[in-house]
């Protein structure tokens, strides 16, 4: 078994056997370019070792054989105590996990070869010494558990003596000092000597990087990131290059394009005289990598060089990290580098104009997630308010707010009409109303999946969970950060994309990306590169998707926005929101009605009202479909809750007032009471029961769809049925309906499909049958999602969800995300079952899952014919279902 890679042998394919940062090193290498020699331990001997808790057979010799080979071509044995080779041992897993698991420097330093590494530096004491004290720190801190404050005090201490901040200041001597207290720290905590022989250092730190893997911080970040447990890191051990050998030497990191805005340019930092660890350290102030320029202008222009030839290699932006040491370039790293949603839609959109890559392959850099993080409105970016604090980005948007700190006054300010950010440790279920009244919520802890996270991002709300900076004091209603003191009612600004926290309110902006999308700025005539690019992408989304994308709108204006969004239709009109207001009254009378004439005459004065809402919806989706639901909710939704209502009844007797008619009320609401509401009686159900209700919303849509028509426009009505989990009902439904269609429509031309909605588990499982009764499915995945799994869709999230995300049994909640297995195969069987029974049949879901990007994808290779979200989701699912069909 081949456990060992020489940076010649692999290539930048290779990720999974060799990580991110070996597979890159190796490419790297195998392009010419300076990278220093060495050789990457795969994964597969990081899981055995993992696995049975010791190294798998012949990898201790194939070490022994690379490093045979490294010393040869570097002409240095490890740890020679004249002239020592020494080596870093780095971690590199597939995905990049920044700062998660172990480096070890300069392995092969003893007290011997420290003498040897100086003459090497030509005499240089300070550095060998420091080099040593490197070590020892690192490998006592990650190899043996050594407390790394042990290792900063005695260096403080150091510093102290000699009257200095500055690490620069210690001499030769200070350092061999600091070794020593190092060497005598290291025995305390680990009962033995720090290893003088080379080999066993580097055996040592090769098991620690292994076992960092599955370090406490590596597991939560993996569980966060959703990154696989069970990858294994790779381990690369390489010839150590120094950038703290004098002024001549230094360290930095570069970005190919700006990983913020896309633009080009050069971009990054350099550190003289300095090694990797000072940079991330924060030790000194790095400098501009274009003063680079000037102090070594060789590197320089070499190092632009090697930029230039990596974009062009990897047709990415790339990042690097390079040393350079005593006037020659190394490069230490490169991967194709993270970058913000702008620059994503920015770069994707240069590289297609350079010729790199073509629009398909721009639709796969950029995503449906970045796109609607690009539409929600943002902090200005001309602000000069400087983050206080950084948490975790859990539920983008910009949100400012007058603190609070429990949920009671969260929901008290926001009454009094308030702005307010609720800021908790954590939240729980009793947050909920806080959180729902809030404008944004902020916590010192947990993560993604936190109770915080979860809860926000279900509703669309601005959240940074985790700023574990800030201490916050519920009682005392304030926290404290960075010795800023915030107490109730003071305001803050958070930022859910970038997790930022700021004091005091940072003006917003609306989004320019959703001015374009409304039509408001035109990308041919403005100089603004993000929405040229969206406007580029979003094009060959379009040229290139087979799904079409409708809208869930109930109101003319949303049906409006959602069409200059792009939507091909309306995939689902609610029909129970036009009987809210102060329709509800006429619902109260329908509901209430003793005798035919009274739900009639209630019915009749319904059914204007109805039919204006649909002609104002016809006429703005002229030319396209509009799937129109009957009513769906049980009815008792429409009348005074019974508490309430008994409370208001058994006061006004006391009173001695004439209740006859209160009193009427509360008994429909006795009457009608469920347990399980969701369960009840609604959907189809409800048409069946209450004589003429469908009837007259049949009507309704018949005589909007015929006026709109004799008017011009072109409206294509489909009425759609809820909640059917039989053929039978909808068989029922539907012979009513037809009737009515024929005798309104007439001669006009108007065409009216009747179909159902598949949401009902017994529905997916007997498609073909309901097939025989319907012109078009869709699928409505919330409820099939609560039935399937038998989850309460209105309590579950809040109440347990980040228990089950904790504990990995789904990834996302299945209410945002499709569950492929269980609910998505229900879809499947429903949508292959249905077109076996009537192939011309019409297929699309109109559940929230319709514009969440995964679950487009799903709906894509399943066969659906549209899918159906929110106005403002629109342009992300063209732009999925564009990223699905390439
Ligand atoms: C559904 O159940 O997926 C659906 C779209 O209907 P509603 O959300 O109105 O129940
Ligand atoms: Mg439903």
């Amino acid at each position: 078994h081949k456990y060992v890679y020489d940076f010649a042998e692999g290539n930048k394919e290779l990720k999974d056997l060799l990580g991110g940062k070996g597979a890159n090193l190796a490419e790297m290498t195998n392009l010419g370019l300076p990278v220093p020699p060495g050789f990457t331990i795969t994964t597969e001997a990081c899981k055995a070792y993992l696995a049975t808790g010791r190294e798998p057979d012949g990898l201790a010799d194939q070490i022994e054989a690379h490093l045979e080979s490294l010393e040869r071509e570097m002409g240095r044995r490890l740890g020679d105590p004249d002239d020592p080779l020494l080596v870093s041992v780095r971690s590199g897993a597939k995905f990049s996990m920044p700062g998660m698991m172990e480096t070890v420097l300069n392995v092969g330093l003893n007290d011997r070869s420290v003498v040897g590494l100086s003459a090497q530096a030509g005499g240089n004491d300070r550095f060998a010494w420091d080099s040593y004290r490197r070590l020892i720190q690192m490998f006592g801190k990650t190899v043996c558990e050594v407390p790394g404050e042990e290792f900063e005090h005695a260096l403080d201490e150091a510093k102290r003596a000699k009257g200095t901040k500055n690490d620069l200041d210690l001499d030769a001597d200070d350092l061999r000092g600091l070794v020593d207290a190092y060497k005598k720290i290291f025995a305390k905590h680990t009962g033995r000597e720090f290893p003088q022989e080379p080999r066993e250092q580097l055996d040592l730190a090769i098991r620690a990087v292994f076992e960092s893997w599955n370090a406490e911080r590596a597991v939560l970040y993996r569980r966060q990131e959703r990154i696989p447990a069970d990858l294994g890191t790779a381990v690369n051990v390489v010839s150590m290059v120094f950038g703290n050998l004098g002024p001549d030497s230094g360290t930095g990191v570069a970005f190919t394009r700006d990983p913020a805005s896309g633009a080009q340019g050069i971009y990054g930092d350099y550190l003289a005289n300095a090694q990797g660890e000072d940079v991330v350290a924060g030790i000194r102030n790095t400098v501009p990598l274009q003063e680079l320029e000037q102090l070594d202008k060789k590197s320089y222009d070499e190092l632009l060089d090697i930029m230039a030839r990596l974009e062009g290699h990897y047709r990415d932006l790339c990042d690097i990290e390079f040393t350079i040491e005593r006037g020659k370039l190394w490069m230490l790293q490169t991967r194709v580098g993270k970058r913000t949603a702008a620059a994503a839609f920015v770069i994707a959109g240069q590289l297609v104009d350079e010729g790199l890559i073509d629009l398909d392959e721009a639709l796969h850099r950029v995503n449906g997630a970045q796109l609607a993080q690009l539409m929600f409105p943002r902090f200005r970016l001309d602000h000069d308010f400087q983050p206080v604090a950084k948490g975790i980005g859990a539920s983008p948007g910009a949100a400012s707010g007058k603190v609070v700190f429990t949920s009671a006054r969260a929901v008290e300010l926001a009454a009094e009409g308030e702005a307010v950010i609720l800021v908790r440790r954590e939240t729980n279920p009793d947050d909920l109303n806080g959180m729902i009244a809030a404008q944004g919520i902020l916590t010192s802890r947990g993560g993604k999946t936190s109770h915080a996270a979860v809860v926000a991002r279900g509703m669309g709300k601005t959240c940074v969970s985790g700023a574990d900076e800030l201490d916050v004091d519920v009682p005392a209603k304030r926290f404290t950060v960075g010795g800023h003191t915030v107490v109730e009612g003071d305001v803050v600004s958070i930022d859910g994309t970038t997790g930022k926290v700021y004091l005091g309110e940072v003006p917003v902006m609306p989004s320019e990306v959703v001015q374009y999308f409304e039509g408001s700025l035109d990308p041919e005539h403005i100089d603004n590169a993000l929405v040229r690019a969206v406007h580029r992408i979003m094009g060959h989304a379009d040229a290139r998707r087979r799904l079409l994308v409708r809208t869930n709108a109930d109101t003319g204006a949303d049906a409006a926005r959602a069409r200059r969004f792009g939507a091909e239709g309306i995939g689902l009109c609610r029909t129970e929101h036009m009987f809210l207001g102060d329709r509800r009254e006429l619902v109260e009378r329908l509901i209430l009605a003793r005798t035919d004439d009274e739900r009639e005459s209630a019915l009749a004065a319904l059914l204007p009202l109805q039919r204006a809402d649909f002609e104002e919806i016809f006429r703005e989706m002229d030319g396209l479909p509009v799937t129109v639901r009957l009513i769906d909710p049980p009815l008792h939704e429409f009348l005074p809750p019974l508490e309430q209502l008994a409370v208001n009844v058994a006061v006004a007797q006391e009173r001695g007032e004439d209740v006859a008619q209160e009193e009427a009320l509360l008994a429909a609401v006795r009457r009608m009471h469920e347990e399980n509401p969701m369960l009840g009686l609604r959907g189809v159900r409800l048409g069946l029961v209450i004589p003429g209700l469908f009837a007259m919303q049949v009507r309704a849509i018949a005589e909007a769809a015929v006026t709109v028509t004799r008017a011009g426009a072109v409206a294509r009505p489909e009425i759609m049925v809820p909640l059917v989990g039989a053929v039978q009902e909808l068989e029922t439904v539907r012979a009513e309906a037809e009737k009515i269609i024929a005798e309104v429509v007439g001669d006009s031309g108007v065409e009216v499909l009747i179909g159902t909605m598949i949401e009902v588990p017994r529905a997916a499982l007997t498609a073909g049958q309901i097939a025989e009764a319907a012109q078009f499915f869709s699928f409505g995945t919330n409820d099939l999602t609560q039935m399937g799994w038998g989850f309460s869709r209105d309590d579950v999230e809040g109440a347990f969800f980040w228990r089950y995300l904790e504990l990995g049994i789904f990834g996302i909640s299945p209410f945002e995300s499709i569950d492929r297995e269980g609910v998505g195969r229900l879809v499947r069987i429903a949508a292959e079952e249905g077109r076996a029974a009537r192939p011309e049949l019409k297929l699309g879901v109109c559940g929230e899952h319709g514009g969440d990007p995964d679950s487009v994808h799903f709906f894509h290779e399943v066969g659906l014919d549209y899918v159906s979200c929110s106005p403002f989701r629109v342009p992300v699912a063209r732009l999925e279902a564009g990223r699905a069909a390439v």
